[in-house]
């Protein structure tokens, strides 16, 4: 496996260009706060006419552009809309107007690997992909720090492709931490498989079937949450620390017995072939195809399984204990009226 890191990049290569970043959630506001930060003086972000981003990215003072108009300008242009809508902004807006031998870059590999976007062939085309959300991007680039990115080279039409993705990935703090190269492939596909089973899908699913355990037997819903939600980041802080061991070596014998004799109870053979079919889905390309038939719909499903899950009562609970400790609300990684 390669790491770059900044010794490895020319940051200069990037504040020579002009870069335009599509959309300003949560991966864009990183990208453009970074890079200014950076020293890269040509930053525009592009956004809709009527997008509720527009006044966080004009309070943070960057020149806003139309799309079509943007693309036009751009020597670099970063997608980070949300990825079921990247396929029509390319088709509508890039694909007619970008530069010849523009660079086009992604944060994920969702749409160029299960090719929803087949870019013009003068184009580069390369991944930067943060691994964390974008507001620990901004946070930890603010404090000196950074977060590891991933990079990957679709398409080298100019030759230049993979020191301009290196200089972008150096400007948004990713060479402080390590830029990993990989393929699209192996990043879209990886990163499905870890958000569906642990990190998203997996997490959440067995945090709330053990708060409902709890409750349903009688206990205090304010225990259940502590026990069950709260304390796991107490928990992943030592794993991200140093690892499995490092959070035994930190918990009582008691708590490291009851994990090594129970946790396989929980997370059994059953699951271990469930996880085999949810990353067959993925590598069929299965998963991404009913994403797509979802959003043609205009995200029925996707919408109603939001609202139930917002309104599931550990939400309400998490709400009034999260008051009683005010601390936690202090340098909140998430503003919603700035990023
Ligand atoms: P987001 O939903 O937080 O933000 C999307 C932004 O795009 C918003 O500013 C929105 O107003 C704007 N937008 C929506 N439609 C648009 C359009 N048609 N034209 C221009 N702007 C439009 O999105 P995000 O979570 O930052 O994800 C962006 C990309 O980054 C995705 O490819 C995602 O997979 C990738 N990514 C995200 C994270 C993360 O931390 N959330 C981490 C790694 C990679
Ligand atoms: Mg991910």
């Amino acid at each position: 496996m390669r790491v770059y890191y900044d010794r490895d990049a020319d940051v200069n290569l990037i504040k020579a260009k002009k870069v335009v970043i599509y959309g300003y959630g949560s991966q864009g506001h990183a990208h453009a706060l970074n890079m200014r930060d950076s020293g890269v003086k040509d930053v525009a972000i592009a956004l809709r006419q009527d997008s509720p981003s527009r006044k966080k990215a004009e309070l943070a003072n960057f020149p806003i552009m139309e799309l079509d108009a943007a693309a036009r300008w751009a020597d670099v242009v970063m997608v980070v809309v949300p990825d079921e809508l990247q396929a029509a902004l390319y088709r509508d807006y890039l694909k007619p107007h970008l530069k010849q031998g523009a660079a086009l870059a992604f944060a994920h590999g969702f749409n160029i690997h299960f090719k929803l976007i087949e870019p013009r062939a003068d184009l580069d085309v390369f991944m930067i992909a943060p691994k964390g959300p974008g507001h620990t991007v901004r946070s930890e680039f603010a404090r000196g720090a950074g977060v590891p990115c991933l990079l990957a080279i679709e398409r080298n039409s100019s030759g230049n492709a993979q020191e301009i993705a290196l200089s972008y990935g150096s400007s948004i703090g990713g060479g402080r931490a390590g830029i990993i190269e990989t393929t699209f492939r192996e990043e879209c596909e990886t990163d499905l498989f870890g958000e569906q089973t642990v990190l998203c899908g997996g997490v959440t699913a067995l945090v709330m079937t053990a708060y409902e355990t709890l409750v349903e037997a009688g206990y205090a819903p304010e225990m259940a949450y502590f026990e069950c939600l709260h304390e796991l980041k107490l928990i992943v802080d030592l794993f991200y620390e140093g690892g499995i061991a490092n959070m035994r070596y930190s918990v009582s014998n008691t708590a490291e017995y009851g994990d090594y004799t129970r946790g396989r109870r929980i997370i059994t053979d059953e699951t271990r072939a469930e996880m085999k079919r949810i990353l067959s889905e993925i590598q069929s390309g299965q998963f991404a195809r009913e994403w797509v038939l979802e959003n043609q719909a205009g995200q029925p499903s996707f919408k109603a399984m939001r609202n139930r899950s917002a309104e599931h009562p550990i939400e309400a609970v998490g709400e009034k204990l999260r008051a009683m400790m005010p601390w936690l609300g202090r340098n909140r990684l998430v503003d919603r009226t700035r990023n």
